[in-house]
């Protein structure tokens, strides 16, 4: 169970498979990453081990310099493809990654079928995306905050959406997520060593807090959207 995430001008997907890679002590049974490419936001994920990916990716790679990636430790619904990260929406228009357990997502997941979601999933997870889709009013920053006051439990999450393809929202709430600060480029990892190689100016995230990723700049703010500043974190040691 881990998460990477990138935004700046590299081909992203072999920086979130290195990064899944630095994860892999944590233990998973399924991988995948989500990438804007012409064809907008795209999905490829498996389970078993990362070569297995890997393997899927070689003959049709994901190109695009935006993306997310999660290792996954099923907690709801066996390992499997449908059941793996990341997930998304019946627009297809939201890509989530999601480490932890939304205690709730029976009673959201009731609420979100009611309204015609249609769930492909036998995951916690798939309910964050038809949630955030949901709540999405032309701003996802916004719909990320409606949606996770409505979850409970642990979460560390990656959300992009087509809608807005210059921005990644990462969230923390009793899962662990640290931030990446770049030249030109911004990352999210489960932990330090997952971006290291690229960076070691990192924000180190509270249980609470988010962050907002352009391809420029990171802005931190609380999940009921109050701004918040943070000194960098200077990494000084070696993987
Ligand atoms: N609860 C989620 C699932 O079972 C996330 C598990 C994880 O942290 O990897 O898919």
């Amino acid at each position: 169970c881990g998460i990477v995430g990138y935004i700046g001008k590299r081909g992203s997907q072999d920086i979130l498979l290195e990064g899944l890679k630095k994860l892999e002590y944590r233990g998973y049974d399924s991988a995948g990453i989500a990438v804007f490419t012409s064809n907008g936001l795209e999905i490829k994920k498996s389970k078993g081990r990362l070569a297995v990916l890997e393997d899927k990716l070689k003959g049709e790679p994901l190109e695009g310099s935006v993306g997310i990636g999660h290792t996954r430790w099923a907690t709801h619904g066996k390992p499997s493809d449908v059941n793996s990260h990341p997930h998304t929406d019946n627009s297809a228009k939201f890509s989530v990654v999601h480490n932890g357990i939304v205690e709730n997502y029976l009673d959201l997941k009731d609420e979100l079928i009611a309204k015609g979601r249609v769930f492909v999933s036998e995951t916690d997870t798939e309910v964050i995306s038809h949630l955030v889709a949901d709540e999405y009013d032309g701003n996802i920053v916004e719909a990320v905050q409606r949606a996770v006051a409505r979850m409970r439990g642990a979460f560390a999450l990656g959300v992009l959406t087509e809608y807005e393809p210059e921005r990644l929202v990462a969230v923390r709430f009793a899962s662990p997520l640290v931030i990446g600060v770049g030249d030109g480029e911004n990352f999210i990892g489960s932990d330090i060593p997952a971006i290291l190689e690229h960076t070691r100016d990192v924000y180190i995230l509270n249980d609470g807090e988010m962050a907002v990723l352009t391809q420029s700049g990171v802005e931190l703010m609380t999940t009921g959207g109050e701004s918040i500043s943070k000194e960098i974190f200077h990494v000084d040691w070696d993987i």
